[in-house]
């Protein structure tokens, strides 16, 4: 029984070093300096079946510091300076140009990032403007990896459609034009939503 137990041990802890392996490091609300969301609510569909690519549409980051700063801006004008009045950041996740990536609501909590796909989508915001210029590559792999992450932590569906922002709000150009030739390229990326 002891041997029982011992092997159930070992199983246990490389699964939960398999799942670690899989997934990069995620910035937290904290490390961040997030306020508290003033609502969350949980998504009923899970995995969610879709995937929604922004930017920020502000200015961009180079550094952890000034990245955390936009993001804490962010926050701010989306809960209600500038009128927006939702709970919390709009996106689940953040991708500075530091390469790292920010949690914003997390894989569980509804976000706010586009009105017809925010019960069945997970929002991620590339944080910059990419009309002209791309992200980097550091952040394309974060994506990359985020989602690769996604997919094995089952909160996204193994077969998820990746669309773009303007794809889901033709009155949108986000992510602007340059980071939307990036994301056709992606192997999720759905043509058939226009
Ligand atoms: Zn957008």
């Amino acid at each position: 029984m002891d041997s029982f137990i011992q092997i159930v041990f070992l199983i246990f802890i490389c699964a939960l070093f398999e799942s670690e392996a899989t997934c990069p490091n995620i910035i937290s609300r904290e490390e961040w300096g997030a306020i508290r969301p003033t609502e969350k609510h949980l998504f009923l569909v899970r995995p969610v079946p879709f995937v929604v690519i922004h930017h920020s549409d502000t200015l961009g980051c180079n550094t952890t510091q000034q990245c955390k700063e936009r993001i804490k801006k962010l926050q701010l004008q989306n809960m209600s300076i500038l009128g927006s009045h939702l709970h919390d950041i709009r996106y689940h996740f953040m991708i500075g140009g530091d390469g790292n990536i920010y949690q914003g609501r997390g894989w569980d909590n509804k976000g706010a990032h586009v009105k017809t796909y925010n019960s069945r989508s997970i929002g991620i915001s590339v944080m910059g403007h990419y009309e002209n210029e791309p992200p980097s590559a550091a952040q394309m792999e974060a994506l990359e990896n985020l989602l690769k992450c996604g997919v094995q932590t089952k909160k996204i569906a193994p077969d998820y459609r990746l669309i773009a922002h303007r794809q889901a709000n033709s009155q949108r150009n986000c992510p602007g034009e340059a980071l939307f030739e990036l994301i056709k390229k992606m192997h999720h990326w759905d043509p058939t939503l226009k």
